[in-house]
């Protein structure tokens, strides 16, 4: 006999699941592949994925590993060797100074800002983003318990955060702000000045607020200041300062699925005992083969970069032909991120959605609704594909648009 308690049709979800939506970028990615399996000849510029093959020095590595016998679980938190090599990535390229218990290896940088939201964030906790911020950002937050709060930022105002915003959204219930620099997908760059105005109000008042600074466009950055995060325009904000990076942008290595997070030793822990009751721990091999990607020179590296700048280049004079549509140079990133506030008005498309969906029927060029990113009437393009395709795909959106 059924139990009363398991009779009828109640085999349900559990209700944070259905807080959130899949993520844009890998659904529309999917959506433009299964066009292109059918046989349509669809040019993706959705997801940011280097087209690029992963260094050979690298691949050479995971090669060897297989070859050693590393093919079993890690410590949870990376092979010793692999965070030795970040620990002095850090050094040798940020000025930084992390101890092993400061540091975590994980599946790809999505995990380790996944977790971290986990290991941060309460019910009725607030999260500062700037906008545009990348899709993932606040459904992770929405799927920890506490709210998005979004900080207001526009194309004509150069996506600058505004200071004032900034201070009367900090409430009592504020626990972190979100900085993504070079940002996905404007591409904006917050330079040492912005960061220091940023500093300054987290400082003044408001010591129970962290910051999350995830540097993984770092290494894809043309803006004339060099690199610098939040730690290295204001050192005392370390300790409440998660580096969120990973090798999937700058070595091509996103299949391989190794991101990292440095904080303090507390948050870490607790990252880590995340990390023990779901995955254990990030792929042994690709460990290997990120290891060496940190350690040794990659030569392929400024190479890709002036690729990325020459298509950047290109696909931006291409867009500010079509009127309507307006197209800032970017600081960095392989994305740009148009305006088409124009040319949707000046059209019967009611918006971002539309506009990308007749591109993608209309000129079979797959690209992501600036909505996904907290900004309507923009979509986003990767430039992290061949400049032939680039070419096409302006041909073809310049054809449909005009
Ligand atoms: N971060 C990349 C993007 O924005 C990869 C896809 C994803 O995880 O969102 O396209």
């Amino acid at each position: 006999m059924i139990p009363y308690y398991h009779q009828g049709n109640k085999l349900t979800f559990s209700n944070r699941i259905k807080l959130i939506k899949p993520s844009s970028t890998m659904a529309l990615t999917s959506k433009a592949n299964e066009m292109r399996q059918n046989g349509e000849d669809v040019i993706v510029l959705t997801v940011g994925e280097p087209d690029f093959d992963t260094p050979e020095y690298i691949k050479n590595a995971a090669k060897d590993a297989i070859d050693a016998g590393l093919t079993k679980y890690t410590s949870v938190d990376g092979t010793p060797e692999l965070k030795k090599a970040i620990i002095e990535k850090f050094k040798r390229e940020n000025n930084l100074s992390y101890q092993p218990d400061e540091i975590i290896v994980s599946a790809g940088c999505k995990q380790s800002i996944f977790n971290m939201l986990q290991v941060l964030i309460d019910e009725g906790d607030e999260v500062l983003i700037p906008e545009p911020y990348w899709v993932s950002y606040a459904d992770m937050v929405v799927y920890a318990g506490g709210s998005p709060i979004m900080l207001h930022t526009s194309y004509e105002e150069n996506f600058d955060i505004n200071m004032s915003e900034l201070e009367t959204k900090i409430s009592n219930n504020t626990k972190l702000l979100m900085i993504n620099s070079p940002n996905n997908p404007s591409g904006k760059y917050f330079d040492s000045n912005t960061l220091e105005s940023v500093s300054d109000i987290l400082q003044r008042y408001h010591e129970n607020i962290y910051i999350s600074s995830d540097d993984i466009y770092e290494h894809i950055h043309w803006h004339q200041e060099e690199f610098h995060n939040i730690v290295n325009v204001c050192p005392d904000l370390k300790e409440r300062t998660i580096v969120l990076n990973g090798v999937s942008k700058a070595y091509s290595m996103t299949g391989w699925r190794i991101g990292y997070a440095a904080g303090s030793a507390d948050i870490i822990k607790k990252m880590k005992t995340l990390q023990s009751q779901s995955t254990s721990c990030a792929s042994s091999i690709s460990q290997a083969a990120a290891c060496a990607a940190l350690t040794f020179e990659c030569k392929e590296l400024p190479q890709m970069k002036a690729q990325y700048k020459k298509r950047h280049d290109f696909v931006v004079s291409q867009l500010n032909q079509i009127e309507g549509v307006l197209c800032k140079e970017t600081d960095g990133t392989f994305y740009v991120f148009p305006s088409f506030k124009e040319y949707i008005t000046n059209s019967d498309l009611s918006d971002d959605n539309d506009l990308a969906m007749k591109l993608l029927n209309e000129a079979k060029v797959a690209v992501v609704p600036g909505s996904a990113f907290g900004m309507d009437g923009h979509v986003r393009l990767s430039i992290a594909v061949d400049i032939k395709s680039l070419e096409d795909a302006m041909t073809r959106i310049k054809s449909v648009l005009s």
